[in-house]
């Protein structure tokens, strides 16, 4: 199986409840962002831009938890913000397994180990002697934390742990080999510190997922080479899900790095693209989703948004209508499930956006509920198929793959001084910090040279209405040609 038994059989009782209950719209998975604030600053990531007012504030535990009663989602994806900064998380992780929820931590892995030492000081036995000293020879823990560790004092021996369990999984997120991964964290040896804490929690008995977001400068040759890595260090599912130009995230391109967005984020005609190797993939490597959304992503079905069955909970409350877009918050889910119109939102049967933001996305959180919740004979035959059948052994290691893997900061191919100087030298026309091979013009450079973003933005393509995305990208780029003082065509 793809997916641990238990947990599965809970999904399907409560996809079945709901149905029997006659409930239309139900949560599936609640994604819990119990704070903003990160140690890190991903390109891409809107979060910490959207919501850098309230950066420093927390949701409460007992709020946390009283969320996912109310939503009654049998699985809990807590994200942020980077979790592990969340002061109670273990207390949150805790709370949602007593109320017998599936957990996913959605980590960048920077704080995982120091974690799992805390639950090797909490537990520390005989078997976890035998953890340590293999930890140690790995170079996974040093002799100075194996020692604090064996010498716990009782406060660290009471502590609440995150511990291994079926029912949770550290969900790392791995957007690309070592040099990819580290320019759109910007951070060197992030990337290195995940690998080693994927290994220190297979050694401890943890499920680790691996969660990728797929831009429009991701090389798909790479994704399969981080997926054969990761697959051979023994990770147990990997979602993988299109990155969306929502406004936040946008902003942050333009503001912060000088970058066009139509130049990093995918249209769905690109998305199509970049994903046709996707169910290929779901045969090789055990791919975390349904079927039905792996052929949405190739490109060989539409499918309807139901954001509603992945509502977003966080420091402002029930965030509408989606993970990626904000109109406003509502106290309650039910108030939200109530109040917000959902056919203005997502695509119609031609896959046009009924809102002019919705035409791009193919979000993991608007789609793939629609592909499990369909209960067409052939879907339900094939998410049964693919759910209960083998599971993908895992790609043999090899120093080769390793050296594949590690193609950047560890071989001094440092990128971070020239992604500084791409963010210092503001709308300037710097290198950009995501030119390659020897490239060192911006793709937006070519802007005031006559190159058209229109033609390969989605906000024209398919014989969907434009005109209100053709707005936003109009305001966009008078916004990067007023900061850039050149001229940039907008039809
Ligand atoms: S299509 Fe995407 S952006 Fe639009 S409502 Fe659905 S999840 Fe949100």
């Amino acid at each position: 199986m793809r997916f641990p038994l238990a947990p599965t059989a809970k999904i399907a009782r409560h996809i079945v409840t709901n149905k029997l209950k006659g409930n239309r719209k139900f949560a599936m998975v609640l994604q819990l962002e119990p704070l903003h604030t990160c140690n890190l600053t991903c390109t891409g990531c809107g979060r910490i831009r959207e919501y850098s007012t309230s950066l420093k504030d927390l949701v409460p535990l007992e709020q946390c938890l009283a969320a996912a009663a109310e939503c009654e989602a049998p699985m809990i994806s807590i994200c942020g913000g980077e979790p592990l900064i969340y002061p109670k998380i273990e207390e949150l992780v805790a709370g949602l397994h007593d109320q017998g929820r599936m957990v996913y931590i959605c980590t960048n892995g920077v704080f995982m180990r120091k974690k799992m030492r805390e639950y090797m000081a909490a537990n520390y036995s005989p078997a976890i002697e035998k953890n340590l000293l293999q930890l140690v020879a790995e170079g996974l823990v040093t002799e100075k934390e194996a020692e604090t560790i064996r010498k716990s004092d009782p406060a660290a021996r009471q502590k609440v742990v995150i511990k291994p369990s079926k029912w949770h999984y550290w969900n790392v997120h791995v957007d690309g080999l070592e040099f990819t991964h580290d320019l759109i964290v910007e951070r060197e040896g992030v990337f290195k510190e995940c690998v080693l804490a994927i290994q220190m929690a297979k050694i401890l008995g943890y499920q680790v997922a691996t969660n990728t977001t797929v831009y429009r400068e991701t090389d798909a040759a790479e994704l399969e080479e981080m997926f054969k890595f990761l697959s051979s260090l023994g990770v147990d599912g990997h979602t993988i899900s299109p990155g969306y130009d929502y406004d936040a995230a946008k902003k942050d391109m333009v503001k912060r790095l000088g970058k066009d967005p139509t130049d990093f984020f995918l249209t769905r005609q690109l998305t199509r693209e970049k994903f046709k190797n996707i169910e290929r993939w779901g045969e090789m490597f055990t791919i975390f989703g349904t079927p039905g959304y792996l052929e949405f992503l190739a490109g060989k079905r539409e499918l309807a948004c139901s954001a509603w069955a992945v509502p977003t909970y966080n420091v402002r409350g029930w965030k509408a209508p989606c993970y990626v877009m904000t109109e406003t918050h509502y106290p309650t889910y039910q108030e939200m499930l109530a109040k917000v119109n959902w056919d203005k939102f997502g695509v119609d049967a031609k896959g046009c956006g009924r809102d002019a933001r919705c035409e791009n996305c193919m979000m993991h959180s608007g789609f793939e509920p629609t592909a499990a919740l369909s209960s067409s004979p052939r879907d339900s035959w094939i998410n049964f198929k693919y759910n209960f059948g083998s599971r993908p052994a895992p790609y043999p290691s090899s120093p080769e793959l390793t050296k594949t893997a590690y193609n950047g900061a560890t071989i001094g191919k440092g990128h971070l001084a020239e992604a500084k100087a791409a963010v210092n030298r503001e709308f300037s026309g710097a290198k950009s910090a995501y030119a390659r091979g020897g490239n060192d013009l911006p793709h937006d450079a070519g802007a005031g040279q006559g190159h058209d973003h229109s033609h390969d933005h989605g906000g024209s393509g398919g014989g969907c209405s434009t005109g209100p995305a053709n707005d936003q990208l109009a305001d966009l780029k008078a916004k990067i040609a007023a900061a850039k003082k050149i001229e940039v065509k907008t039809d």
